[in-house]
C-alpha cells in the first residue's frame, strides 16, 4: 500500500497523517521523542532525531513522497530525503521560512511582484550594528533568527541600550530587530501550490493573540475589507510562485491602523489559525497538503460556513495555580451547536500548551460567536 511520510510527530502532523488515511494512504512519522502526537495515530512511529541519516533513508525507503509538519526540520535533511523520494515543501522552501534573516530578504526581493514589504528591520550581529542603530527603528522588537514561536525569543526594546542587554541575554547571536508597527489587527493566508505551478488560496483569517499565543481565528475576519482580502490573498500568491512551492504555506500579514499591509511571516506548512478549515472548508489544509504532495489535484477550497477557531491550552485543566486534574466539561461544551472539538492526544496538560481547537460553524458569524463566548465561559476562559 501507498505510504506519505512525515517529519515532525506533534499535532500537526497528526491531523495530516489522520487525513492521509482517511485518502487510504498509509503513514510513517519521522520524530525523536516516542510519545507524539502523531505517533499514536500513524502506522509507523520511526524513532529517529531529524538529522539522523539512518532513520531519513528508513523515511525515504518506506514512502513515496515525504513531508514535514515542523518548520525547524534541518533543510539538509529534506535535501537527503529528497534524493529519494518527491519531497514537498522542498528544502530551499524551508530553509527560506525558518530563518528569520533570510525570510525578510526574501520578502524584499519580491516586494515588486507580491505589492507587500514587511516592516522595517536590521540585523543586529555585534555591538556595531547596535550602535549604527537609526532613530526610526525604535522602539521595536528583537527577534532570533532561528527557532522562535509562539512569541517565545523575542524582547521589546524602547533604546539602544535596551537592544545591547536584550542582544546580550540572546547570548550575541545575530538578531533581527523590528520596528514595532501600529498594528489595527493581524491576518492570515493559507495557500496550496501543486508541482504543476496550479496554486489555490483560502479566505483571509482574522487572528488574535493572547500571551503571543494564537486564540482565536475567525473566519471571515470582522475587521477585513474585501480590498484587504485581495491584496492579502495576491501577495500570498505571488510568494509561492516566487518560492517555486510545491505543499501548503501560511503567511502572516499585519494591517495597521492606516490600513496597509505588512508582511510578518510565513509557515512552510499547514497552520494553526487554517484549523478552521477541517470543518468549514470543502478541503482542509491537510487534505490539502496530502494532495500536493501525491500529485493529486489540488482541492476546492470554498468556505461553507462562518467559523470561529479557539485553541485549547492546557490552562483549561487547572484548577488552581498547581493542579492541572479539572476534566474539562466537554458534555457541556459538545451540546453548543456547531462545536467541533479536536484533541491532540496529550495527556500532560501544562499551562500554554496547545493540547487541542474548537472550531465553531454557524449559519451566520454572530452565531458562531454567541456558541464560542458559550464555551469560553464552560472552559473558565475569558472571552
Ligand atoms: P508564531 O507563533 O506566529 O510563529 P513568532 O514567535 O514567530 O510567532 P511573530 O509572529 O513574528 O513571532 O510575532 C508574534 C506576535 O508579536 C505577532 O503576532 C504580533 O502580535 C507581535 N509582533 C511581532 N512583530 C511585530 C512588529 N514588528 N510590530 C508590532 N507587533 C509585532
Ligand atoms: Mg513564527
Ligand atoms: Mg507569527
Amino acid at each position: 500500500q501507498a505510504w506519505l511520510g512525515v517529519m515532525g510527530g506533534g499535532q500537526l502532523g497528526r491531523m495530516f497523517a489522520q487525513a492521509a488515511q482517511s485518502m487510504g494512504y498509509q503513514v510513517a512519522v519521522l520524530e525523536p521523542s516516542d510519545d507524539c502526537p502523531a505517533g499514536q495515530v500513524a502506522q509507523r512511529l520511526i524513532n529517529a532525531g531529524y538529522s539522523d541519516g539512518q532513520g531519513l533513508d528508513v523515511l525515504a525507503a518506506q514512502c513515496f513522497a515525504v513531508t514535514t509538519e515542523f518548520e525547524n526540520v534541518p533543510a539538509d535533511s529534506l535535501s537527503r530525503l529528497s534524493q529519494h523520494v518527491f519531497v514537498a515543501p522542498d528544502a530551499h522552501g524551508v530553509s527560506v521560512a525558518q530563518d528569520r534573516i533570510a525570510e525578510k530578504s526574501f520578502f524584499v526581493g519580491c516586494a515588486a511582484k507580491s505589492g507587500v514589504q514587511p516592516a522595517p528591520h536590521k540585523v543586529i550581529a555585534s555591538q556595531a550594528d547596535i550602535d549604527a542603530i537609526g532613530d526610526e527603528l525604535l522602539p521595536g522588537i528583537l527577534k532570533t533568527v532561528r527557532m522562535g514561536y509562539d512569541g517565545k525569543g523575542q524582547v521589546r526594546v524602547r533604546s539602544r541600550e535596551d537592544v545591547r542587554a536584550a542582544f546580550d541575554s540572546m547570548g550575541q547571536v545575530a538578531c533581527l530587530l523590528e520596528k514595532m508597527l501600529p498594528l489595527a489587527y493581524e491576518v492570515s493566508v493559507l495557500t496550496a501550490r501543486g508541482a504543476d505551478g496550479q496554486s489555490v488560496v483560502y479566505p483571509i483569517a482574522e487572528n488574535v493573540h493572547r500571551d503571543g499565543i494564537l486564540f482565536t481565528t475567525t473566519v471571515p475576519g470582522p475587521n477585513v475589507s474585501d480590498d484587504c482580502a485581495k491584496k492579502a490573498q495576491a501577495a500570498a500568491q505571488a510568494i509561492v510562485a516566487e518560492l517555486g512551492y510545491v505543499g501548503v504555506l501560511c503567511i502572516e500579514f499585519f494591517v495597521l491602523k492606516d490600513g496597509s499591509l505588512v508582511v510578518n511571516e510565513m509557515a512552510p506548512r499547514p497552520h494553526n489559525s487554517g484549523h478552521y478549515t477541517m470543518d468549514a472548508c470543502v478541503t482542509s489544509q491537510f487534505a490539502q497538503q496530502v494532495r500536493a504532495m501525491a500529485r493529486l489535484p489540488l482541492g476546492d477550497v470554498r468556505q461553507h460556513s462562518p467559523a470561529v477557531m479557539l485553541n485549547i491550552l492546557g490552562d483549561v485543566w487547572f484548577s488552581d495555580e498547581t493542579d492541572a486534574t479539572r476534566e474539562p466539561a466537554w458534555d457541556q461544551v459538545l451540546a453548543l451547536p456547531g462545536a467541533n472539538l479536536h484533541l491532540y492526544g496529550k495527556d500532560d496538560p501544562r499551562r500554554a500548551r496547545k493540547m487541542g481547537h474548537l472550531t465553531f460553524v454557524a449559519p451566520t458569524l454572530a452565531e458562531a460567536q454567541q456558541q464560542l463566548n458559550a464555551a469560553c465561559a464552560i472552559l473558565g476562559i475569558a472571552p
